[in-house]
């Protein structure tokens, strides 16, 4: 059944490993982010298995859909007031920015007599989630004693929104503001989060501070890369994901086409230079799976254009026919937009 993602959990598992060795080396847990690819079973089995504590995620579906399982749940999106009650239920921790969702967050851990932690977030530049360093005093000042919510950490997101790379200063800020709040305000911080993906590199050379004792990563261990540079992470696997799609046609056509032209399927005009006739393609997936801009494939044709139930190639003279599969490497966004796609099959090896 096409198209699907082929997921090797083993490759999945020797990433974890590789992270796992090189932070513990350095007093840092690792936290596996599972939102990239839906939480799939297998591979928080993988987590599990590899005797980590905590795993982290940015939908309550997904947690509540793991169901029994012996690990710790850090929810990384910022909570919805309209869903505390869930969160506290489902997870155990949790990053917080505003002091409404935090007194929320205490009255529910109250009721439902159990104690919560929370992970302060810091915006250091990125412009996406956290206080600002100089609004950080008007925080403390107003925030009411918690009774069984625990602000236990601290941490920032980097190379989200704003693009924005950690930098030894930049994690060194994040201490300097921890050091402040415990000394000021009496809060024991215990954690120092230090990012995602993008702080490996930092991590690859030793050079994370002493201190920061946490990071949250997802892509590097499910696809081998850090995201600070887009390196490609020596002794990683790059291809735990592969995607599989179906040839519909081969047919020899002209490469430009030819009539009054007017918008393609999404209201686009386009414009497609006359490289001459070619062997071309049409692959059994399209935009309702994927963007195919993402996409990588693993033989020697072309992508030209998809609309949302084809994806067009340039064969580039190859011997295709009708019913062979080709193989595509997959991207961050590929892999999230294929592993929530319901019409994409997956199967786990
Ligand atoms: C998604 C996310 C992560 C993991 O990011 P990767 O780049 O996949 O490592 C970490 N922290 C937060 C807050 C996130 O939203």
């Amino acid at each position: 059944m096409y198209p699907r993602v082929i997921i090797d959990s083993q490759k999945y598992r020797h990433n974890v490993v590789q992270m796992k060795t090189l932070l513990e080396t350095q007093g840092v847990e690792l936290i596996p982010v599972t939102k990239g690819f839906c939480a799939w079973p297998e591979l928080v089995g993988v987590i599990e298995q590899e005797g980590i504590e905590r795993v982290a995620d940015s939908r309550l579906e997904n947690f509540e859909a793991m169901g029994e399982t012996k690990l710790k749940k850090l929810m990384l999106r910022l909570p919805m007031l309209s869903q505390i009650e869930r969160l506290v239920r489902h997870t155990d921790l949790c990053l917080v920015s505003e002091r409404v969702a935090i007194e929320a967050i205490d009255a529910e851990a109250l009721k439902q007599d159990k104690d919560y932690d929370m992970i302060l977030m810091i915006d250091l530049g990125d412009l996406r989630e956290g206080l600002l360093e100089e609004q950080v005093d008007a925080f403390f000042q107003e925030l009411k004693p918690l009774q069984r919510a625990h602000l236990s950490g601290i941490g920032v997101n980097l190379t989200c929104f704003g693009g924005v790379i950690p930098e030894v200063e930049t994690l060194n800020r994040l201490l300097a503001i921890r050091a402040h709040i415990q000394s000021t305000y009496g809060y024991t911080l215990d954690v120092v989060s230090g990012g995602n993906s993008s702080s490996v590199y930092l991590a690859m050379q030793h050079k994370l501070p002493q201190g920061v004792n946490m990071l949250r990563i997802g892509e590097t261990l499910a696809l081998g890369t850090e995201s600070s540079y887009g390196e490609v992470l020596p002794g990683y696997h790059t291809d735990v994901f592969t995607l599989e799609a179906e040839l519909i046609e081969v047919r020899r056509k002209p490469s430009k086409p030819w009539g009054l032209i007017g918008m393609d399927a999404f209201g686009e005009v386009p414009n497609h230079e006359d490289l001459g006739p070619m062997l071309r393609g049409i692959l059994a997936i399209g935009r309702q799976d994927v963007s195919f801009e993402k996409l990588k494939p693993r033989q020697d044709i072309q992508l030209l254009g998809s609309s949302s139930d084809h994806l067009i190639v340039d064969l580039h003279e190859g011997a295709y026919k009708v019913g062979d599969i080709l193989q595509f490497d997959v991207s961050y966004g590929s892999m999230l937009q294929l592993m929530t796609s319901p019409y994409v099959k997956k199967e786990t090896i």
